[in-house]
């Protein structure tokens, strides 16, 4: 079944360019749902351009980029091919040769992406990562590479990406490697991709390394200081991503309330109030995800902000997702299947970039002392 959008809010919203792209992704949805690597049949007809944008703007335009084409479908946005959020730790790390390598690649190869953070022991917990990039000689290289990746987007499809090693102990001792095809192909990578239910396109995985010998080229930021490289850029990067996490839960839930809009015969009273309430909702978060990225386009370091929008936004359409069965009557998930595609889609986000109870502590301690965003008084003065 295809779906009509809106064409009028959806450009009224988006602009007339992005509507047409996430009307594309709304038409493949369902078919990419069932089988995420058809995407590669449609490469063609891809915005490519958007797509490669997403990596390369700013905070602020990016958010918008990633709301409308989530509109449209964050399944398939997930499913595209493009440098996606490994490109974003290649512009804040990469050398002009590592940066120039990965792009050209991509391009080649029409690759999807990956960056592998969660371990299977430690989750998300950068402190706690246990991947190993260790120097030793091999026949590839001064380094060699060991551990494993779990729940990572693209693991196994991808044809490149980045995977972030412990070097050393401490908070210095994190860096990011670009892991090439020839390396990701080679027989000392075991790759699986794992069953999901929502949000499918991602093809989240696991990947093996099995002592895997890397040039030292390949260490992202290498030419710069163990700070500059280190958990720092790390830090600055997430909290440049989370924000588009929060545009991705933003743009499902804009999706699900036009359909109830555009689906729903009559509204009683109530019902338009109820409506009424959740659109407002969407629109508060909205503000907020412009707000956190004008500020963190600024304050890179700063990480409360950019938590509190996703926290919100992932809020908000898990609210929306399952308030928008009570619009059709008891049969709704039989008869409104994109309800049901949304509702399983929207759970995907609070496991996307942290979840909620780790981004509470960040709020937290924007509050209490770190953020000038909270505590205006902060803010340096000329
Ligand atoms: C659709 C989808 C796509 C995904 N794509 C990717 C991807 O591309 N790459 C990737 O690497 N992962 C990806 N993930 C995995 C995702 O990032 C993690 O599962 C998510 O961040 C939750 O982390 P967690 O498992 O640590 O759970 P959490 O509930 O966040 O943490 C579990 C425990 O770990 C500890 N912990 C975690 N973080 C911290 C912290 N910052 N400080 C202190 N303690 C902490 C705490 O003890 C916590 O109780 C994806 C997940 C989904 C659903």
């Amino acid at each position: 079944m295809i779906m009509r959008i809106m064409h009028k809010m959806a450009e009224d919203r988006y602009g007339a360019s992005l509507a047409e792209a996430a009307q594309f992704f709304r038409k493949i949805a369902l078919e990419i749902d069932q089988n995420p690597n058809d995407i590669i049949r449609y490469y063609s007809k891809l915005p490519i351009n958007y797509l490669n944008d997403l990596c390369q703007q700013s905070c602020e335009k990016r958010v918008k980029l990633y709301e409308a084409l989530s509109y449209g479908d964050a399944g398939v946005l997930l499913a595209c091919p493009g440098p996606s959020l490994a490109g974003m730790m290649i512009n804040e790390l990469a050398d002009s040769f590592q940066r120039d390598l990965f792009h050209k690649s991509v391009a080649l190869y029409q690759a999807r992406t990956f960056l592998a953070v969660t371990e299977p022991n430690c989750g998300s917990n950068i402190n706690l990562l246990s991947t190993q990039l260790v120097k030793q000689e091999s026949a590839l290289g001064h380094y060699v590479l060991s551990g494993e990746k779990k729940l990572v987007g693209h693991a196994a499809t991808g044809a490149l990406g980045v995977v972030l090693v412990r070097t050393a102990k401490g908070p210095l001792g994190i860096s990011a490697v670009l892991l090439m095809p020839e390396t990701v192909n080679s027989p000392f990578v075991e790759r699986q991709v794992l069953p999901m239910f929502g949000l499918r396109g991602a093809q989240i995985g696991r990947l093996i390394f099995k002592n895997v010998g890397l040039d030292q080229a390949l260490i992202l930021g290498h030419h710069r200081s163990t700070i500059e490289r280190g958990m720092a850029a790390l830090i600055k990067t997430f909290n440049r991503m989370r924000p588009c996490v929060g545009a991705m839960a933003l743009g499902v839930a804009q999706a699900i309330l036009d359909y109830i809009y555009d689906n729903k015969i009559q509204f009683s009273l109530d019902e338009a109030r109820y409506y009424e309430k959740l659109n407002a909702k969407v629109e508060a978060v909205r503000f907020l995800l412009y707000e956190a990225a004008l500020y963190i386009d600024q304050n890179p370091y700063d990480s409360a902000l950019p938590s509190l929008v996703k926290t919100k936004a992932t809020a908000v359409v898990e609210e929306i997702s399952q308030a928008a069965f009570s619009f059709f009557g008891s049969s709704s998930m039989i008869e409104h299947p994109w309800l049901t595609k949304w509702y399983c889609d929207a759970w995907g986000f609070e496991y996307m970039e942290g979840t909620s109870h780790i981004h509470k502590k960040n709020i937290f301690y924007g509050y209490g002392k770190k953020s000038t965003y909270f505590v205006p008084s902060k803010i340096s003065t000329p």
